[in-house]
């Protein structure tokens, strides 16, 4: 899944579409989420829909359903510009947005009732991993989610494991750090819907290069990728995709 962020132009965003395009058949059994800034997505959506595997995801919804929020774009909206996913709660929204856990609980529940799939943002900051708080933050996030959308939450949503002081950084967890978190997450989804524990795809994201995605992408529990800086260059976003073909085999 490639977030592009507040970056780029049309004319990047075409060639970026194009070369994901022209490369598909190379990744063609891994899911390809492209993430663009909103005013693009209907260029995206548009590109991309004789493109089996790859769809579009919008990089934010609003907390509320249509109405008096000037500025804000709707779950409903996004989904009838054709946009299949949506991320929740990136940690640069919780950060810079102030988005607390109850905003962004409510966020995951007008994804899943406008029929876009939540891809929710998890997280610890340095400061909290150094408290030894990975665990307690990461599921904090999670729990807050179950307590608006009830237990069948995660039936239909996808995770992102993203630590806070991995993100733009160039420094990714190990494997086995972000295999750890991503199997406590699992087993806390487990405890209330085995069913969906099994089925919950877990994205780690944080420094992802087509170097060392491989490497995380082989974790047990880590079922792909949130790629941020990467993403906006169409070689190595490729790579990634491409480096994720084993798990699909
Ligand atoms: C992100 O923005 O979600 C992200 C993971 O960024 P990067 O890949 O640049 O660390």
């Amino acid at each position: 899944m490639g977030n592009w962020k507040m970056n780029g132009r049309r004319q990047e965003a075409q060639s970026l579409l194009s070369a994901v395009v022209t490369h598909a058949a190379s990744f063609s059994d891994v899911d390809v989420v492209v993430c663009p800034p909103y005013v693009y997505l209907g260029l995206a959506v548009e590109r991309l829909a004789d493109c089996p595997g790859i769809v579009c995801g919008a990089q934010d919804v609003s907390a509320h359903a249509d109405g008096a929020y000037t500025g804000e774009v709707s779950a409903a909206m996004a989904r009838d510009i054709g946009c299949e996913f949506a991320i929740i709660g990136h940690s640069e929204r919780r950060t810079l947005c102030g988005e607390t856990d109850p905003v962004v609980a409510e966020k995951f529940a007008r994804a899943l009732a406008a029929d876009i799939t939540p891809v929710l943002c998890v997280g610890e900051t340095a400061k909290e991993r150094d408290a030894g708080r990975t665990r307690e933050v990461v599921l904090r996030q999670i729990d807050a989610v179950y307590a608006a959308c009830g237990t069948r939450a995660f039936e239909r949503a996808v995770v992102a494991y993203e630590p806070v002081w991995a993100i733009g950084t160039g420094r990714a967890a190990s494997p086995d750090e972000a295999q750890a978190v991503h199997h406590d997450i699992r087993g806390a989804v487990a405890q209330r819907n085995p069913e969906a524990a099994a089925g919950l795809r877990i994205l780690y994201g944080g420094s992802v290069k087509a170097q060392n995605a491989r490497e995380l992408f082989a974790c047990a529990d880590i079922d792909g990728g949130l790629i941020g800086g990467a993403s906006l260059v169409a070689g190595d976003f490729i790579g990634i995709c491409q480096a994720a073909c084993f798990k699909s085999a």
